[in-house]
């Protein structure tokens, strides 16, 4: 059987951290100041999940302005270079030959869902999961019932990779912050060995 790889989507394939300051400094020419921002974004989440529209629609309130914003704002999601990792296509489709690819991923579902469909990574996955727990506790375990000893987490998250580990399913833990191609090369080898 072929081995299973879960795999996370912000901070382990793409910038996360670029795409929000760059929607920071849209905010900013907006005219919305950081701690209004902060104040708005804290309140979505606790809601549930982030997504940028509730999110404008608390900070920018003149409707012509948010969707101005807004439209900004789903622009940054077309520039591929810039917020997918440098390496990630290649590295993506070498492990795609060998194993199965799943992306794990927690959050707003079409919010996370359209980040990953602009990223043009959608060929090297048989699937797609998307969780409502940051934790990813029950589709870990989930999976390690179906594929046991035949999975491996790839993830920033120390939350999910403890949790995994846990669990008894293999992880390799991602870096956090920015990466380049060289990374992702010697993060292949160590998959592949
Ligand atoms: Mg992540």
């Amino acid at each position: 059987m072929k081995k299973v790889i879960l795999i996370d989507l912000d901070h382990t394939l793409i910038d996360t951290e670029r795409v929000k300051r760059e929607h920071e400094s849209i905010l900013r020419r907006f005219g919305v100041s950081a701690s209004v921002s902060k104040k708005a974004y804290r309140k979505v989440i606790r809601r549930g999940f982030y997504h940028p529209v509730p999110h404008m629609h608390a900070v920018i309130p003149d409707s012509l302005s948010r969707r101005r914003a807004l439209r900004e704002y789903w622009q940054l999601f077309e520039k591929k270079e810039a917020y997918n990792f440098p390496g990630v296509v290649p590295f993506l489709k070498t492990l795609s030959k060998k194993y199965r690819l799943i992306l794990l991923s927690w959050g707003h579902k079409d919010f996370q869902l359209k980040k990953f469909n602009q990223t043009g990574f959608g060929k090297f996955f048989e699937t797609t999961v998307v969780m409502k727990n940051r934790r990813k506790e029950k589709d870990l375990q989930w999976f390690f019932g179906k594929y046991g000893g035949n999975v491996l987490l790839l993830d920033d998250s120390p939350v999910a990779i403890s949790v995994a580990r846990k669990i008894g399913i293999k992880t390799v833990r991602v870096k956090k912050g920015k990466k380049d191609a060289n990374y992702y090369r010697r993060l292949l080898a160590r998959i592949m060995k």
